[in-house]
């Protein structure tokens, strides 16, 4: 479609606004010729001025006599979205039941404003420094600077008193200031492609697997599951050559933390000039800049984090989706869409092929592999025949009764700490939990200090000298009594990755010891910067949080330990289980990635857990085995598809009433056929001083759950405000 058709004098607008519907507005003659489905319109909504996205041509005004307001301009700064895009986004909103407005939104690069311009100054032969009197010191010595030949240069290599003269000999005549406007450099790249390895005979084989589907210009769907180290990324890159022969573009998406430096630079080492980067650490103005680079065809190849899913790729053959399994791939606010599903969507409507690849594979990737959904393609071995790392786990009931204390690390660990640094090689040592102490508690009447705003408790940051709320943020100081029953005995109880930092110093002594997690890695590149100094061997112990478990391939590294690995199976979301054992299994998969084997220690209260011996031997399909079992017969993912609604208010009765009249109108809507949990308040019932009551909704159709779901909601407009509600569909977190 381009230009309104037959001069249309109305057009639907989506306006990112969390209604679902769209709003008609009256096109001028003179817009009518400019104006396209995918235009971005500025548009008169209500009292204020906003902007959305032209959709539709609807024939005649919503209804006749209503007075339609014209569409006030019509906005160049990205260009119009693709049809395809505007397709894909059509679904987003139907699928997760958010405004199509707000799901455009998501697709579009941020406005990155105008663009800066730089300012250079050249010298012009009418310049005569002779002419100037003896006082003149300083035009004379800011001409001097200025080459004779008139080349130009930036304004801001002066200092700020020598720009003011600057402007003062231009204004003599003497000097020209120009302006150049400012593109965002892409990342520098080799001009010579590098080549790869040769392809082990497993890679070579799954190479050979997907190659008629490459060809093909069809739609097929692949799981690629294969161990921590088996060499999925060289089977990506192999892929995304065969495409990118073949004249079309690829997309490559991986988890939020996976793009690390290295990553990067080996993709575009092998597709020099061909790469674009899009992810959230990346500038605005770069983030815009990629994306336009990607419309107009410049790069064919883009490697980018969960929003990337919407790159403006043309004629797209193939879409990569590492680490398939991944928290990440979902966002959590609205639209709360997940990039891995809609990236079967995509391909499906793009004739594309979709190869996903995990270690761990999600269960409901898994279950479409084996009902034969998607082509499973098994990667056996690490590559040269590394051995898997040898896992043991370490009873710390055991422990403790030996040496009569609770200690987080084990004399076990910490000996084989030291003989690893002894050795001259890495340690990675796995804490979830950030902070100090993971709780302040009090002996005398048994509370701990919560969070203010939230119902969780309060992380003690020793550095910091401040409580923290992991949830909201909110930071107070160390209390000096306790805030239920007033005494002053407040003990701290649970290490997080700040205090096993001081205890390995101890233990392992005159060893380089670093932390990695969300406070130490806080500012633009600071993670990149950790990585790279383990990299270079520049320390021995890297502690951190989840952080440490992903992507990384460290040679050096062979001694992983995991503190209290079985404390997350008891959360309240029947994903634990599935989360526990993906983090064990990277984590481990850590170790021994070079020439020396790795061993890797779990420690656990709970040494008999079936899961933790799965993870020990990295045996995902006796895990998958086990786990299906207990989803099919409660009836969860991936055996019903699911919705998880919250109602919010800062008043719990009103939170119950609106979430008692929902769950209401999902039992009458549902017809029946709904499973409805709840309502009840939500794992984590307060948060950021607001309640939380949570309703899931679940059954065998997903479109007659959505449809169900939708119909509620509709029931309910007039009664529970829409700002009231979180709709998740396909929920990721169920607290
Ligand atoms: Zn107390
Ligand atoms: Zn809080």
């Amino acid at each position: 479609v381009s230009g309104a058709p037959g001069g249309a004098s109305y057009a639907s607008v989506a306006v990112p606004v969390p209604v679902r519907r769209l709003f008609t507005y009256e096109v001028d003659p003179s817009l009518a010729a400019t104006l396209q489905a995918g235009s971005r319109v500025r548009v008169p909504f209500g009292p204020r001025k906003v902007v959305g996205t032209v959709v539709e041509w609807p024939a005649a005004p919503p209804e006749p006599g209503v007075a339609v307001k014209p569409i006030d301009t019509v906005l160049t700064h990205a260009g119009p979205i693709s049809p395809a895009l505007l397709e894909l986004t059509r679904f987003v909103a139907d699928y997760y039941l958010c405004s199509w407005g707000e799901a455009i939104e998501t697709a579009l690069p941020p406005d990155a404003g105008p663009r800066p311009v730089r300012r250079l100054a050249r010298r012009l032969p009418a310049a005569d420094p002779d002419a100037l009197s003896a006082r003149a010191v300083a035009r004379k010595r800011v001409l001097a600077a200025l080459p004779a030949d008139g080349t130009l240069r930036p304004l801001q290599s002066f200092a700020p008193t020598d720009r003011r003269v600057l402007r003062a000999l231009a204004k003599q005549g003497w000097v020209e200031i120009v302006e150049q406007a400012e593109e965002a450099a892409p990342e520098g790249e080799p001009a010579q492609p590098a080549r790869g390895p040769t392809p082990t005979p497993g890679q070579a084989a799954v190479l050979r697997e997907l190659e008629p589907a490459l060809a093909a210009r069809e739609y097929k769907p692949f799981l690629l599951y294969g161990a921590t180290g088996s060499g999925k990324t060289e089977v990506y890159l192999r892929a995304s050559r065969r495409v990118l022969d073949l004249g079309r573009g690829v997309l490559w998406l991986v988890p939020e933390i996976g793009l690390t430096p290295l990553l990067a630079s080996n993709v575009s080492a092998r597709f020099p000039g061909t790469v674009a980067l899009m992810h959230s650490g990346l500038s605005k103005r770069q983030r815009h800049d990629a994306w336009l680079r990607v419309r107009d065809g410049r790069h064919r190849l883009v490697v980018g984090t969960r929003s990337a899913l919407f790159a403006p790729i043309e004629d797209l053959g193939l879409i990569v989706v590492d680490e398939e399994q991944d928290g990440s791939y979902k966002q959590a606010d609205t639209p709360r869409y997940n990039a891995r599903d809609l990236a079967v969507v995509r391909t499906r409507a793009e004739r594309a092929v979709l190869l996903m690849g995990s270690a761990t594979p999600s269960m409901e990737s898994f279950q479409h592999a084996r009902a034969g959904r998607y082509g499973l393609l098994r990667l056996g071995g690490r590559v040269r025949q590394r051995p898997l790392p040898e896992v043991r786990l370490v009873d710390m009931r055991r422990e403790f009764g030996l040496s009569k204390q609770v200690k987080p690390v084990s004399d076990e660990l910490a000996s084989e700490l030291r003989a690893c640094v002894e050795r001259g090689e890495q340690a990675l040592v796995l804490r979830n939990r950030r902070g100090w102490a993971a709780a302040v508690f009090c002996p005398t009447c048994g509370s701990r200090v919560v969070c203010p705003n939230c119902s969780v408790t309060m992380t003690w940051h020793l550095s910091a000298a401040r409580l923290r709320c992991h949830y909201c943020g909110n930071a107070e100081a160390f209390p000096e009594c306790c805030p239920t029953c007033g005494t002053d005995s407040l003990k701290l109880l649970g290490e997080g990755t700040e205090r096993i930092e001081d205890i390995l110093r101890e233990a392992v002594p005159g060893a380089t010891i670093e932390r990695m997690d969300r406070d130490t890695v806080r500012g633009r590149g600071a993670h990149e910067k950790l990585l790279r100094r383990f990299d270079r061997g520049e320390i021995d112990i890297l502690v951190g949080t989840q952080m440490i478990a992903k992507g990384h391939d460290f040679p050096r590294v062979t001694l992983v330990g995991v503190l209290s690995a079985d404390q997350a199976l008891g959360l309240p979301d029947f994903r634990a289980g599935e989360r526990v054992f993906q983090l064990l299994t990277q984590v481990a998969g850590r170790a021994g990635r070079g020439e020396r084997p790795g061993t890797v220690l779990i420690q656990a209260f709970d040494t008999e857990h079936p899961l933790l011996h799965q993870a020990a031997v990295q045996d995902y399909e006796a895990f998958f085995e086990d786990e299906v079992r207990y989803r099919r017969a409660l009836r969860y993912p991936p055996f019903s598809a699911l919705v998880q609604l919250i109602v919010i208010d800062r008043e719990p009765s009103q939170a119950r009433l609106w979430a008692g009249a929902l769950a209401a109108a999902l039992q009458r809507e549902g017809r029946g056929k709904l499973i409805v949990g709840g309502p009840g308040p939500a794992p984590l019932e307060r948060l950021q001083g607001r309640y939380r009551q949570q309703i899931l909704v679940r059954t065998a159709g997903r479109r007659r759950l959505i449809a169900a779901v939708e119909r509620a909601l509709r029931a309910v407009e007039g009664e529970v405000p829409r700002r009231a509600l979180h709709v998740d569909v396909d929920p990721y977190s169920l607290l």
